[in-house]
């Protein structure tokens, strides 16, 4: 088996059938991340190797004595680091954080060592999940293994980039406006927002409490549906989680599309879509079409205010959210021997990085008394439209399928200094966010230069075995061929 680029679900299924030892697995990753890390910096922190070996080992004996394996034993998995793990930093990319130690391990991450994954360590992202190119990290950017002058995406692009380079085999990250998916896109994997509330919470740093979800990015849909069946479900501790039981997507994965209404708005493939993007997508639509789908027109015609509304209602929960960290409570403190209000204001000078700032700025004017009503109220009401037009197009279609990122990963440092084109890379993803459905990426191609292309499939909430469903299909087409490269494609150049 060619462990570096076969999915996580062929190499879980080896494990358990006894064709491949749990020690080989760790191995393959363990040197993948020897031969690309120091150049990649997918991760701010990593487990031991020593400690990974030993409970691979303890996996391949407990297979030898027969014992029952858990799903997912043996299975190298990382972390994005804003999901607390005992025994591990969690610094979500941001100096205030540096030196924190959190007490408990989050629900999901939890869920993934129930059943046998093994953590390889923490991924890089963009300070408190608030960027999409990983470059807003206080520890330096991650690079796209697909090109290495070109960014992973973010801000959960260490994640994306782990995976998509053999350094884990699957990983966690958080999206909040499309930080699964817009890396996952970027890097060539597939990667799941799960319908709000049908992933505990508990244990991700918040950045925006209403928008927030954690999924998988995996090498393949089957990957992602069955780290989603792992990791979702109530969970009595995360009061915003749904008290439904989740999971069971990877039994109906092979189910087909025959007879599925697709929803297409013609609106997402207007201004500001790459044409050669617009090209792979409208082929992943065919592709479904061709598996026995019926394709549909909608509108959605109020996601044009989806990126303002967001960026709004974001900061105005993110202001609330990150006033915690004053130099008491966590990590960074300084001025500690002048006055109270100047160790808040040393602390948070040194410790949030200029994106932070801004986040936080935007979102105390957007709640501040005389300013709420035009901005954070508006923003609400858009939020209501959103959903109202999602809920229309799901009288007429199953799923919405369209663009996930308007262009393929650009380069390192180009859109740095300009936060509003660095905003329109969410255009596509926010609204899902905003309307807390479930929105899976998967490949579909990739642009002249190699880069990878997605398509994004949107579902009814909870509705994540028909969304995987879908994305299975598309991937059996066969539209984006192979795995990243291990030399980085220096001719994107
Ligand atoms: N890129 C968006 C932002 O900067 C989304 C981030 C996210 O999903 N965490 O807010």
């Amino acid at each position: 088996m060619d462990l570096r680029n076969a999915p996580a679900h062929t190499i879980r299924d080896a494990i358990r059938d006894g064709s491949i030892e749990a020690r080989a697995v760790v191995e393959s990753v363990l040197d993948a991340i020897a031969r690309d890390e120091s150049d990649l910096h997918c991760y701010l922190h990593l487990a031991g190797r020593d400690r990974l070996l030993e409970e691979a080992d303890r996996v391949d004996e407990a297979r030898r004595r027969g014992d029952p394996l858990p799903l997912l034993a043996g299975i190298p998995c990382a972390l994005k680091d804003n999901i607390v793990v005992k025994g591990m930093p969690a610094t979500c990319g941001s100096k205030m954080l540096e030196r924190f130690h959190p007490p408990y391990t989050a629900t999901a991450a939890r869920r993934l060592l129930d059943a046998g994954a093994l953590i390889t360590g923490k991924t890089n992202m963009d300070e408190f999940a608030m960027g999409s190119s990983t470059e807003n990290s206080a520890f330096g950017a991650t690079r796209n293994p697909w090109g290495r002058d070109r960014v992973p995406g973010g801000s959960s692009g260490g994640s994306a980039a782990a995976v998509a380079a053999g350094e884990a085999l699957f990983a966690l990250g958080s999206d909040t406006g499309g930080s699964i998916r817009q890396p996952a896109a970027f890097c060539g994997v597939a990667g799941l927002k799960p319908t709000y509330g049908a992933v505990s919470r508990r244990g991700l740093v918040a950045f925006a409490s209403s928008f927030d979800q954690i999924g998988p990015i995996g090498r393949s849909v089957r990957d992602v549906a069955m780290v989603f069946d792992a990791i979702a479900g109530v969970d009595p501790r995360d009061s915003t989680s749904a008290t439904r039981e989740g999971g069971g997507t990877e039994e109906t994965l092979d189910a087909g599309v025959a007879g599925l209404r697709v929803g297409v708005a013609e609106e997402f493939f207007r201004e500001g879509l790459d044409a050669e993007v617009a090209r792979a997508v409208r082929r992943g639509i065919e592709a479904l079409r061709v598996a026995g789908a019926a394709v549909v027109d909608i509108s959605l015609s109020s996601s044009r205010f989806a990126i303002p509304a967001y960026y709004i209602a974001a900061d105005a929960e993110a202001s609330a959210n990150l006033a915690r960290f004053d130099g008491v409570r966590y990590g960074l403190r300084r001025g500690a021997s002048g006055s109270l209000g100047g160790m808040y204001r040393a602390t948070r000078n040194d410790g949030f990085g200029a994106e932070v700032k801004r986040r936080i700025l935007i979102g105390t004017f957007a709640l501040s008394s005389g300013y709420r009503e035009a901005w954070y109220e508006r923003a609400m009401k858009v939020r209501s439209l959103v959903a109202a037009d999602y809920a229309a197009a799901f009288e007429i279609c199953d799923i919405i399928a369209g663009p996930a990122t308007p262009t393929t990963a650009f380069r390192l440092g180009e859109k740095q200094n300009d936060p509003l084109a660095m905003y329109l890379s969410d255009v596509y993803t926010i609204s899902a966010n905003l309307a807390g459905l479930p929105a899976l990426v998967v490949p579909c191609g990739s642009d002249r230069s190699g880069l990878p292309v997605a398509i994004q499939l949107t579902g009814r909430a909870f509705d994540e075995a028909t969304l995987l469903g879908a994305g299975a299909a598309v991937e059996r087409a066969g539209l984006f061929s192979g795995g990243p490269r291990a030399d980085g494609g220096e001719h994107h150049g």
